[in-house]
């Protein structure tokens, strides 16, 4: 099925930037609340929102399967389980709507005023509600620099890093969607040096560069997914600032992984790109280093040729750009991350989110971290207003940002942008 919505040549009669993330091409799915406080589904081009609820009330969905309601929800998850199939007639059909040479929705002033909004009319909410949160390790760069600065610069990768899509089980719970700022987490770390552990404000709050992809209902209870279907059940992506405690992580990680360092915060873009959207921009992987067992063996172009960029703003002062890397850089891509995920039978459901893992590239600026870019703290970065930073500070704003350009068409994720606030203190 040839993927129409993505026709370079098309233009809307709604206006574009030029450097927009969001062209007629991109069409994306996410979760607003109105000026009018309803909460719809919608999608947007350039800077305008659409609500989707609106537009299939008003008949402009008419010949495509949908329940009425379908949109007048506070989620994606019923949207995305209908599947592939309707995600395109969908986006299609939105294509068409506001195609330039289509005057049925441009010259109805009436609809207009119903449906479209502008972006300070509306509140970006969380797109789908996540039942579970995987994040996995897939980046050679980014495993490679940590196992040389916690263990051993020989052996920096573990023996089973080349053959498995490491990763674990996060929290749902603490997924928010950019905009809504983050407390400074206390716990338990063990002081360079001591013995005993002490309880205090995390001193090393650091980022994660990462992008998620969200499922559809996949597979049932004990059944695997083949690589080479993986991304039948791949809705689409954001952006994902997996914020993580460093010094709490280093005391608590051994021997179950992750916990407290990771689970009090992961802000995500509230915009999910579909993996249609993204299919000009395939690229092959970085070649397997050992043989892959065959359930993880794939044909084709499973990789996708996104630039990432990461930039911290201190309050009141400019946002200095801290790294710049792209999503081609994995090591293992989406579809082997989701095959060997299910390969013993653990479902996947409508809404789940599967983090990448830190995002670094091979050379020092385009790590994915500042527990890398600054080398554990040796390394300070300056910022604009002369201040450093080894760590994130109270009051700065981490913002990352993504796109895909090729050929003229820029395919964006926006931006997800989040406040690191002072530890929480009762008012
Ligand atoms: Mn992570």
């Amino acid at each position: 099925m040839p993927l129409s919505a993505n026709n370079p040549d098309r233009k809307s009669w709604l206006h574009v930037d030029k450097n927009s993330d969001f062209p007629i091409q991109n069409i994306p799915f996410g979760v607003f609340l109105t000026r009018d406080d309803i909460i719809t589904i919608g999608t947007r081009i350039g800077d305008t929102a659409i609500d989707l609820g609106a537009l299939h009330q008003l008949g402009y969905f008419d010949g495509i399967a949908l329940t009425d309601d379908i949109f007048l929800q506070d989620t994606l998850n019923d949207f995305i389980a209908d599947g592939r199939k309707t995600w395109r007639a969908v986006r299609h059909r939105i294509a068409k709507i506001f195609d330039a040479e289509n005057a049925a929705l441009k010259n109805n002033v009436k609809h207009k005023e119903i449906v479209l909004f502008r972006l300070d009319e509306i509140e970006m909410q969380l797109p789908v509600q996540i039942g579970d949160y995987t994040d996995f390790y897939s980046s050679i760069e980014h495993a490679t620099n940590v196992g040389t600065m916690f263990r051993d610069p020989d052996n920096a990768l573990m023996p089973n890093w080349l053959h498995i899509p490491v990763g674990y089980h996060g929290r749902s719970s603490s997924i928010i969607p950019s905009e809504i700022p983050v407390h400074r987490p206390q716990g338990q770390t063990l002081p360079n040096g001591a013995t005993e552990p002490v309880f205090g404000p995390s001193r090393l709050v650091d980022f994660e560069l990462e992008m998620a992809f969200i499922t559809t209902d996949a597979n049932d209870l004990g059944e695997p997914i083949p690589v080479e279907e993986a991304e039948e059940y791949i809705f689409g992506l954001v952006l994902l600032n997996d914020w993580s405690a460093r010094d709490i992580q280093k005391w608590e990680y051994v021997p179950l992984g992750p916990f407290l360092a990771k689970n009090f915060a992961s802000s995500i873009s509230p915009w999910i790109v579909t993996l249609d959207a993204l299919e000009p921009y395939r690229v092959e992987g970085p070649k397997a280093i050992k043989p892959q067992l065959d359930y993880l063996q794939y044909k084709g172009k499973k990789s996708f040729d996104i630039n990432l960029e990461v930039a911290i703003q201190p309050k009141g002062a400019k946002e200095l750009v801290v790294s710049k890397s792209n999503f081609k850089y994995m090591y293992w891509n989406m579809s082997q991350q989701l095959a060997h995920h299910t390969v013993n039978g653990c479902p996947v459901n409508s809404g789940d989110m599967m983090g990448s893992g830190t995002i670094s590239g091979s050379t020092p600026d385009s790590y994915g971290s500042m527990l890398e870019l600054t080398w554990r703290g040796e390394n300070p970065i300056k910022m604009k207003d002369g201040s450093e930073r080894k760590f994130i500070n109270d009051n700065d704003t981490v913002i990352m940002r993504g796109y895909c350009e090729k050929d003229g068409t820029r395919i964006g994720f926006g931006q997800v942008s989040t406040e690191l606030l002072p530890v929480f203190s009762k008012k």
